[in-house]
C-alpha cells in the first residue's frame, strides 16, 4: 500500500499557505495515487506542495463531512482542473451531506456525487470501501460520521478511523466478523498525550494504543500491522520531540504532512 499524508492536523491549525513548514494542514491522504481520502480547504496547497498528479485521481472519499475534511470548492477545483479527456471525478460522501453539494452545470459535468451511509459498501477504481458508524458528533441533523474499512486492489486492508473516539459496539461487531485482519490502521490522535475533554469524540495516545492491542488480541488487526496516528491538534504539539518519542515508544508511527509510506519500497 502507498499512502501519502497530505495533511495530518485537527481543525485548530491555521492555514500555512503554500508551504507547511513543519506545521499541519487539515487531514487528507492520497491512496495509491488515485484515491483522495478526505479533502479539506487546505488540500489544494498540499496537492501542489507534495506534487500530486490530479490526473491520476479517480475518486474522492469523505469519511465524515466536517469542514476540515470536506470542502466542496476545493473538490470542484480538482474536478475542473483534471484533463478534460478523463472521465468525471467521483465524490463519495455521507448521503445527507450530498444535499449541500451545489454545482454549476460546468462542474456537474466533471464531478459525479454519490452518497453513502454507515453499513454501506461501495467500490472505487478497484478499492472496496465499507463504512461503519463512528462515535463523532455532526451538527447537521441526519449527517453521520463513519470510519472506513478499505481493501486495496492488492488485497491489503486499511482501517481509517478519523474522526472518532472509542468504537461504538456496533462498529466493533462488524470488524470482528471481517474475514481478513487489518494490515494498516490510521487512528485519530487529536489529543496527543493530553487528557483533554475532546477525547469524548476523539482519541489520545493511550486510547489508540489500547484499541490497537485489543484489535491484535482478537485478530481484528495483524500482530505486525502498521499503525499511524494522525489528526493531531495544535494544542497537543507543544513539544514535538517528546510527542514523536512517546508515539514511537507505543509502536505507532506519528503521521506528519508529506510523509509517504510505501509497503513496496520498505
Ligand atoms: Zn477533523
Ligand atoms: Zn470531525
Amino acid at each position: 500500500m502507498r499512502i501519502l499524508f497530505l495533511g495530518t492536523g485537527a481543525a485548530d491549525w491555521e492555514d500555512p499557505g503554500k508551504h507547511v513548514n513543519g506545521g499541519r494542514r487539515f487531514t487528507s491522504q492520497l491512496l495509491e495515487e488515485s484515491i483522495l481520502l478526505d479533502c479539506g480547504p487546505m488540500t489544494w496547497e498540499a496537492i501542489e506542495e507534495f506534487g500530486v498528479d490530479i490526473n491520476k485521481l479517480t475518486d474522492v472519499v469523505i469519511g465524515h463531512p466536517h469542514r476540515d475534511h470536506f470542502d466542496v470548492p476545493v473538490i470542484t477545483r480538482i474536478a475542473l482542473e483534471r484533463d478534460k479527456s478523463l472521465p468525471p471525478l467521483r465524490l463519495h460522501v455521507n448521503q445527507k451531506a450530498t444535499e449541500r453539494v451545489k454545482l454549476s452545470p460546468e462542474a456537474a459535468a466533471r464531478l459525479e456525487v454519490f452518497g453513502f451511509a454507515p453499513g454501506d459498501v461501495f467500490e472505487c477504481n478497484g478499492f472496496k470501501f465499507e463504512a461503519v458508524l463512528s462515535n463523532h458528533l455532526l451538527e447537521i441533523a441526519g449527517e453521520l460520521a463513519t470510519f472506513l474499512c478499505i481493501t486495496t486492489p492488492a488485497n491489503e486492508h486499511l482501517f481509517y478511523a478519523l474522526d472518532g473516539s472509542w468504537l461504538p459496539k456496533e462498529a466493533w461487531w462488524k470488524l470482528r466478523k471481517m474475514e481478513t485482519p487489518f494490515d494498516y490502521i490510521v487512528w485519530d490522535m487529536t489529543c496527543g498525550t493530553l487528557d483533554d475533554w475532546r477525547l469524548f469524540e476523539h482519541c489520545n495516545l493511550n486510547m489508540i494504543a489500547t484499541m490497537t492491542r485489543v484489535f491484535k488480541n482478537y485478530g481484528v488487526a495483524r500482530k505486525d500491522a502498521v499503525v499511524f496516528a494522525s489528526h493531531v491538534m495544535k494544542e497537543a504539539c507543544g513539544d514535538m520531540e517528546r510527542l514523536r518519542a512517546d508515539v514511537k515508544a507505543a509502536g505507532i508511527v506519528l503521521a506528519e504532512d508529506g510523509l509517504l509510506y510505501d509497503s513496496n519500497a520498505n
